[in-house]
């Protein structure tokens, strides 16, 4: 591993000799201290002398002399990789003398002369271990003053085609790599990407260089020339080359080879000349180097100065090692396809017709790639947003609704307790009479208890009885009043499991005295087949009652001997229910208030309110079953009450 000798001194006698300086002027009143630290350094700086020394034993010096100067793009591409490649693996550290022989600012053969005669006094007691000639000129230099100055110094070629380095035969001390231009593979790769190419357009220019790769360029093309048509812009000045790639017909390609120098003998650095025409022309530019990638071409199977350099510093390593440059054969450099993505997006090529082994440079991310996270973590947080938002309304209108239920069914609470009560008012009379039987009994009852305790030898057994009879009809008027008490109480509804008969023979045992006093046959057919069903019993007594006093209310202006009300229980025909059915001999429900049976307030009674059969609805749809109506074909109508079944509900609520 190399290193420069700048960096000898290592990182840890730095740290060293700055502990000792710090330390001299923190103690200055201790002489002796002084004196002892002064000697410390004097003997530490002696020692790094002495392994610069060292270090310095084993440097090599070696001498790049390059084609063009550093503003030159081969140097550019060349020269960072030499060195790296040498940093990596010269086993020995390097010293490095570079220089050019600037072929491109001065091309004429007195200065090239000059620049020779210059290199050689330069270096020719150097006593160099290693000489690299990058490029044609260098090359041709290096066989020619090889034999005289620098005599058995290994020297390693490489940035020059043969034909270039004009095919020289080399001594045994030297080795390379040889550049490869291949037109001919750019040319393909060019019409693969755009296959409608009828045109190929050969831009160069008049200066030496740019005229022998123009040769060597016809030369690798002459086989296309059946299938293209092929034109040579070669001898124009820049504007008039400029104004014709203005206009290029269409399906035509550019091939660039090298145009330093124009018609009008204008010279221009490579990299000018061909961004002066990619910026441009109206049709993609291919080239042949590496490196004129990035100054608007599309790109192309091109000869690799980067991979010029590597090679060339590979070769320098194995010769610094102890190889002999006769052992090692020189190579021919690789070449490969490279792309500018800018380029590409411009003339529309889908990097899909790319050769998969390419190189694609200046790729830009995309705008998802720049911002995918950004954009994925915004969507993620509208998403959720929105969703936060859905399951609030959600909430809300779940609220709401549940307010409107409970509101509901506070009202039809309330309401239905009013209607209880109103009902209750209708059938004072006959509660009248039903409690008037109990009392007069008892009131008989105590009396006979009363004379018999007067008698002399009071039968005890006789007032026992009379005793019971009164303890029985109180339990009788109590029941009664239980009954009402109930019926008057406010409540909330809520479904249990109830017994339809249970429900219709209490209701029949309360209006039983109203309707005899009404002149009212009451009929009660209970059905034993009548399983439990879901419900409430005040609200669905409440609900009978309504019916009964209804059917009474329409029997009302029939002869007496019609008057038969029926309440029947029974299962419903699928079996799913259990249903009560009210019945009366009436007028039946007139074709004209069907619909209107049901609305809060509809009646035809002078003394109605209209709400019973309302309320009945609310009733039997808070309890979740329904009520309808029909008139019966012998006359009169009939209410029918649906409740679910209980044991329906629990099969269901296992299944
Ligand atoms: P109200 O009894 O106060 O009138 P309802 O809502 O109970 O209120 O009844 C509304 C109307 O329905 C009654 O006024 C009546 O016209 C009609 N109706 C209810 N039951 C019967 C029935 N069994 N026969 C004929 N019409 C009836």
């Amino acid at each position: 591993m190399a290193g420069h000798l700048d960096n000898r001194i290592p990182a840890v006698e730095r740290l060293v000799y700055r502990h000792f300086l710090s330390r001299i002027s923190a103690d200055k009143r201790d002489r002796r201290w002084r004196a002892a630290t002064v000697f410390i350094l004097l003997a530490f700086t002696f020692s790094i002398q002495l392994t610069a020394a060292t270090a310095a034993h084993g440097v090599r010096k070696i001498l790049i002399i390059y084609e063009t100067g550093p503003s030159a793009l081969a140097f550019r591409l060349i020269d960072p990789q030499l060195r790296a490649t040498l940093d990596e693996e010269s086993p020995y550290l390097v010293e490095l003398y570079t220089e050019s022989m600037e072929t491109s600012l001065f091309p004429d053969e007195a200065s090239q002369q000059q620049i020779r005669e210059t290199y050689i006094r330069k270096y020719k007691d150097r006593k160099l271990d290693l000489i690299i000639a990058a490029g044609p000129s260098p090359i041709q230099f290096m066989v020619e003053a090889h034999e005289t100055y620098f005599k058995n110094t290994p020297v390693v070629f490489s940035g020059a085609t043969k034909e270039e380095a004009g095919n020289p035969q080399f001594g045994p001390s030297f080795t390379g790599v040889w550049l490869n231009r291949q037109p001919e593979r750019t040319l393909d790769v060019a019409l693969r990407l755009l296959p409608t190419t009828r045109h190929v357009v050969v831009v160069g220019g008049t200066g030496l260089y740019d005229r022998e790769l123009e040769a060597a360029v016809k030369k690798s093309l002459t086989t296309y020339e059946s299938q293209l048509e092929i034109t040579y812009l070669t001898d124009l000045a820049m504007p008039a080359l400029i104004e014709r790639l203005k206009r290029l017909p269409s399906d035509t390609i550019v091939l660039y080879t090298a145009l330093e120098r124009d018609a009008a003998e204008t010279y221009f650095p490579r990299a000018t000349s061909l961004e002066m025409l990619t910026s441009v022309a109206n049709a993609p530019i291919f080239v042949l180097f590496d490196t004129l990638i990035g100054h608007g071409a599309v790109g192309g199977y091109v000869s690799s100065f980067a991979g010029q350099g590597r090679e060339a510093g590979k070769i320098a390593s194995r010769i610094l090692s102890g190889e002999k440059p006769q052992d090692i054969p020189a190579v021919v450099g690789t070449n490969g396809f490279i792309f500018d993505a800018r380029q590409l997006r411009r003339w529309d090529i889908s990097e899909s017709k790319i050769p998969p082994e390419s190189t694609i440079l200046f790729r830009q991310p995309t705008d998802w790639e720049k911002y995918k996270y950004r954009i994925i973590a915004l969507l993620g947080f509208l998403v959720a947003e929105t969703a936060l938002v859905f399951l609030l309304i959600w909430l809300i209108k779940r609220r709401t609704k549940a307010q409107q239920l409970l509101e509901r069914q506070l009202a039809l609470e309330e309401i239905s307790h009013l209607n209880r009560v109103a009902s209750m008012g209708h059938m004072a009379a006959s509660l009248a009479h039903e409690l008037a039987q109990p009392l007069a009994a008892i009131l008989g009852n105590a009396q006979a208890a009363e004379r018999l305790a007067t008698r002399p030898s009071p039968d005890m057994l006789e007032i026992r009885a009379a005793l019971a009879d009164i303890r029985e009809d109180d339990k009788r008027a109590r029941a009664v009043l239980e009954n009402m008490r109930a019926l008057f109480k406010k409540q909330t509804i809520a479904r249990h499991e109830v017994d339809l008969n249970e429900i219709a023979t209490g209701v029949s045992r309360l209006v039983r005295k109203d309707a005899l006093l009404r002149g009212v046959e009451l009929r009660l057919i209970l059905s034993d087949a009548v399983p439990k069903v879901l419900g409430d019993e005040i609200p669905l007594q409440q609900v009978i009652l309504n019916l009964i006093n209804n059917g009474m209310d329409a029997m009302r202006n029939i002869p007496q001997e019609g008057r038969v009300l029926t309440v029947t229980t029974c299962m419903g025909t699928d079996a799913n229910c259990g249903i009560i059915l009210v019945e009366d001999n009436g007028p039946g429900i007139a074709e004209k208030d069907k619909m209107k049976l049901f609305m809060p307030f509809f009646t035809t009674k002078s003394e109605g309110l209209g709400m019973g059969l309302s309320i009945c609805r609310s009733i039997l749809d808070s309890l979740g079953g329904r009520i309808t109506f029909d008139n019966r074909p012998e006359g009169g109508s009939v209410f029918r009450v649906e409740l679910p079944l209980a044991v329906a509900r629990e099969l269901f609520a296992y299944a």
